[in-house]
């Protein structure tokens, strides 16, 4: 059974990433997402929330070999916590790919076996991020077209408690 691992922020997540999610359910058997705790970053929202935003984006989707998990610590230990070999990270702009190559290479410098696979992302999502879907929510404007219903209600929640 091959198992890939795809790790993020996911503060919060995007339709950009739920894409990524879609394709790499469809390549893999098993497809792990691991909603990453970096104790020098600063979430809006918190793991569980961050987690269950997930959950519900693979169960709206029907994606039934998707597992979702929170996790701290190092990518490589992560991966090799659930069995994967493979991590799967989203592409948009050459600034994702520079970010991308060196953390490819410390990856291999701590496990020369785990590879990484890109997905690019289409057109239409090619600027979504999640800095710019928090920015346009703190400005009072739409992000319909950048997450789900679901996930817009947790930011207009969350937009009302700041
Ligand atoms: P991280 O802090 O690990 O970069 P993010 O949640 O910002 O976490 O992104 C997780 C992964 O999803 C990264 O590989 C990123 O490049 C990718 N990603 C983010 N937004 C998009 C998008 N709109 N389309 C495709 N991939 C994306």
């Amino acid at each position: 059974m091959t198992t890939g691992f795809y790790p993020g922020s996911f503060n919060p997540l995007t339709l950009g990433h739920e894409h990524i999610i879609k394709v790499a359910a469809s390549v893999f058997d098993k497809l792990v997402v691991g909603v990453g705790v970096n104790a020098d970053k600063v979430y809006s929202f918190s793991v569980e929330e961050r987690v269950e935003m997930v959950q519900e984006a693979v169960a709206i989707n029907r994606l039934t070999n998707v597992e979702v998990i929170g996790y701290d610590g190092l990518l490589v230990q992560a991966a090799a916590k659930v069995g994967a070999k493979v991590i799967v990270r989203g592409l948009r702009t050459t600034s994702d790919f520079d970010y991308e190559f060196t953390l490819n290479d410390f990856n291999k410098t701590y496990d020369p076996d785990l590879e990484t696979m890109f997905l690019m992302a289409p057109k239409e999502f090619l600027t979504i991020s999640s800095t710019n879907v928090r920015t346009a929510v703190k400005a009072g404007l739409p992000v319909h077209q950048w997450v789900n219903p679901t996930v817009a209600q947790y930011l207009l929640r969350a937009n009302k408690k700041d």
